[in-house]
């Protein structure tokens, strides 16, 4: 149910049940889709909260089932976890981001999300490292997403990997932060840049001032420890004026500004 409330919410195939997820017949059309290379990769745009720039594009896998039509990341990056093949998808974004930030302006960085299992895998070290000599990209231009709960699943051993990325001039960014229930101590230890506050945050901070208080205070916390501040789920006007008066993002990323474009239109939106 959980999967459900979460990732079919937005143009997805809204009435794709839990069997249907659960089916080996789906799990049989993604293999086949990584076989024959047919994920695609959109790009949404990160802004200066003041909106007068992109700073940042975060890669967003797609998957276009022939029959189901698009499937929810949330959902088919679970089943590509479940049998063991994720990395393939990694890999594929990972040189996708790298080839296409290429062709941006030269100040627009690239974020690419890791899945936990990416963390647990010396591997994805090499893989960065190959990527960006495969492609030419610098790795001043490369940001990595984490989620929270993948950095608590084994924190020291996800350190030690960060640490070496983070030594290669990558920044690193903690996504969906603030939705799990982890000790917030972790902010300090491990090796970090970015903090992407979950746009449960954002929601009702127009209307409550408790929420708003929350958001603040989450923001100058993060501050504080010298790390950036993106919030992501920006939706309205009101909410962006109330995320701008009140100095509580570097960076914003939501639908107010731009949802999930393809690399041709980010090229078009920044070399105006
Ligand atoms: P995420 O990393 O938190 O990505 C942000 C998600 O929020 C994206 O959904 C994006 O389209 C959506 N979004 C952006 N702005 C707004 C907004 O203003 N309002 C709302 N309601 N939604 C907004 P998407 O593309 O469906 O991706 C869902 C999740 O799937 C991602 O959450 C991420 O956890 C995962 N995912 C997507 N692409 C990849 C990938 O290449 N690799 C891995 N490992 N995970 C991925
Ligand atoms: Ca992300
Ligand atoms: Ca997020
Ligand atoms: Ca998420």
């Amino acid at each position: 149910a959980k999967v459900r409330a979460r990732g079919l919410c937005v143009g997805y195939a809204r009435e794709m049940d839990e069997r249907y997820i659960a089916s080996r017949k789906l799990k049989a059309d993604l293999r086949q889709t990584l076989q024959d290379a047919g994920l695609t990769t959109m790009f949404q745009p990160m802004y200066r909260a003041d909106g007068t720039r992109i700073e940042c594009c975060e890669a967003l896998v797609r998957w276009t089932h022939p029959q189901r039509g698009p499937v929810s990341p949330d959902v088919f990056i679970r089943m590509a976890e479940d049998m063991g093949v994720v990395s393939t998808i990694t890999r594929f974004v990972l040189d996708r981001a790298c080839r296409e930030c290429m062709r941006w302006p030269g100040h627009i960085a690239v974020s690419v999300n890791l899945s936990a299992h990416d963390l647990r895998n010396h591997d994805i070290v090499e893989l960065v490292a190959d990527t960006l000599a495969a492609t030419g990209l610098s790795p001043s231009r490369l940001h990595l997403e984490v989620t929270e709960s993948c950095l608590m699943d084994e924190p020291l051993a996800a350190g030690a990997l960060l640490s070496e990325l983070r030594a290669m001039g990558i920044t690193i960014a903690v996504d969906d932060f603030g939705t799990g229930f982890s000790s917030l101590a972790y902010l300090d230890t491990l090796p970090l840049d970015v903090v992407k506050i979950d746009r449960s945050f954002v929601r009702n901070v127009t209307s409550d001032e408790r929420r708003l208080k929350l958001l603040k205070g989450t923001v100058n916390l993060v501050r504080a420890l010298g790390l950036n501040v993106v919030v992501e789920g920006v939706e309205t006007e009101e909410q962006l004026a109330v995320i701008v008066e009140n100095g509580a993002a570097d960076l914003v990323q939501g639908f107010v500004f731009s949802r999930p474009l393809t690399s041709e239109q980010i090229l078009a939106l920044t070399s105006a």
